[in-house]
């Protein structure tokens, strides 16, 4: 009878064992809520915040700065793995702008891309600037290691895919020395090849009547060409401000092979500007330099602050979401600086963005050159405005903690070719000039190189000595 009864048997008798009992339910509940989000394999969200790396990296120093830094490598130990999901710092997807309309016009002939390789290159650290797939170039540097021993000056080329695979790869050691990287499969394989081209100077002048693209088009010059010349003038000269009237003068090194070239080098060229002479001249050592001997680029601040700060999470192409196991990378640095902090451009540009953009906050973007972007995103307080020309140094906001961002700091990209790089280790730009004896050979050089770069126009100025060469 007891057993049909059994409310009256624990009121009566067992009323501590019945609070035990529930007290251990609710331990177990408990239990359950706290593990649940510990555990990678449940799909509970938790997002990630520039707080959850600041702890991690607490002990992080900013690394000391020196002058001409090496690209950094980062090696994709897991290609195949690959899995890229969004950046956690992003302006709104229409705030990305990377392309003018200079890129525009120039668009490049079936992703082909040349270079000259020049002081401080890596293979490694070239392909990574043009954005050619990391995993590809790990590919391709692993099996063949004599790629290392790429020389000054030496002429490079290769073609991607629309996904940035890389297709083909050129190595010109010398004319009877060409080694030629080609796709197969998930392999390159490699052969070696005798160019039977013959290398011809090639020497092409034109007035500016729309704009210098077309009109260099029209004058018998390639995309890839203009692309080199842009670059080798885009700290001197904005292309885009060229007028009708303006003219330029390009030396070139074509290799042709049944009247097609399928190489060339940029060996010199002027572009006239109003009344001012712009030169990029070839040396030596496969960098351009003025008709002085003075370097052509504009030097960068290393960072955009006027003193040191903490770095609280690095840049980091393959960080891993923590709870998917997604790379979501970071494709800047955050330095931990206090709202309020003055926040630098750190070299001359064009401001392109200024504006508040979703989970970028208030954000800024800079255009330095034709290959050079700087990002500054989570600002406080915006102190320049979209068009305006900025110098190295100038303060353009004030950092704070606006947008996807749970504590004051300053997050900070630097793109270089559209790609974003390591802004503490990437090549910058060295504004050094010739000196000694490459000066001496450089100068001489020149006495041969500039009557060739004469505009038909000079013939009437005074300056006889360059009319009349010889
Ligand atoms: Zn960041």
């Amino acid at each position: 009878m007891q057993q049909t009864d059994p409310s009256t048997t624990i009121s009566n008798g067992i009323k501590i064992p019945y609070f035990a009992v529930l007290g251990a339910l609710i331990l177990i509940i408990l239990f359950f809520v706290l593990w649940r989000p510990l555990n990678p394999n449940r799909t509970v969200y938790i997002p990630l915040t520039e707080q959850v790396q600041t702890t991690v990296l607490e002990n992080e120093r900013l690394p000391a700065i020196v002058g001409n830094a090496t690209i950094e490598i980062v090696e994709d130990r897991n290609p195949a793995q690959s899995q890229l999901s969004e950046s956690l710092d992003q302006p709104k997807p229409e705030d990305d702008v990377v392309k003018d309309e200079l890129d525009t016009a120039i668009a490049q002939d079936d992703n082909l891309v040349q270079y000259t390789v020049g002081r401080g290159d890596s293979l490694y650290g070239i392909l990574a600037q043009y954005g050619v797939n990391r995993a590809d170039i790990y590919l391709l540097t692993k099996e063949y290691k004599q790629l290392a021993n790429l020389r000054i000056g030496q002429q490079i080329s290769w073609t991607t895919d629309s996904e940035h695979n890389l297709k083909t790869f050129n190595w010109i050691i010398s004319n009877n020395n060409i080694r030629i990287y080609e796709r197969n499969g998930d392999d390159f394989i490699e052969r070696t090849e005798t160019r039977e081209g013959v290398w011809q100077p090639f020497s092409i002048t034109g007035d500016i009547d729309s704009n210098f693209v077309i009109d260099a088009k029209n004058s018998g010059l390639t995309s890839n060409e203009i692309s080199i010349i842009t670059k080798a003038l885009q700290w001197q000269l904005d292309f885009r401000r060229l007028q009708k009237g303006d003219k330029f003068s390009v030396l070139l090194s074509r290799e042709m092979l049944d009247d097609i070239h399928e190489n060339s080098q940029l060996l010199a060229v002027r572009i006239r500007n109003g009344s001012k002479d712009y030169y990029a001249i070839l040396a030596e050592d496969g960098s351009y330099y003025d008709i002085n001997g003075d370097g052509l680029s504009q030097s960068f601040l290393r960072y955009p602050l006027d003193k040191p700060a903490r770095i609280s999470s690095p840049f980091n192409p393959r960080r891993l979401h923590p709870v998917t196991k997604k790379i979501a990378p970071h494709n800047g640095a955050d330095f931990a600086v206090s709202r309020g902090t003055p926040v630098l451009s750190v070299g001359e540009g064009e401001v392109v963005i200024a504006k508040y953009s979703g989970s970028a906050g208030n954000f800024i973007a800079i255009r330095h050159g034709r290959q050079y972007m700087t990002k500054y995103m989570h600002l406080d307080k915006i102190l320049v405005k979209p068009g305006q020309q900025v110098k190295k140094g100038d303060k353009i906001a004030l950092s704070g903690n606006t947008g996807r961002s749970t504590g004051p700091h300053l997050h900070y990209e630097l793109h270089i070719n559209g790609q974003a790089v390591n802004p503490l280790t990437a090549n910058l730009p060295v504004s050094s000039g010739l000196t000694g004896k490459s000066k001496t050979t450089f100068l001489e050089q020149l006495k041969d190189i500039k009557p060739k770069l004469a505009f038909s126009s000079d013939k009437n100025n005074v300056n006889a000595e360059e009319a009349n060469p010889a």
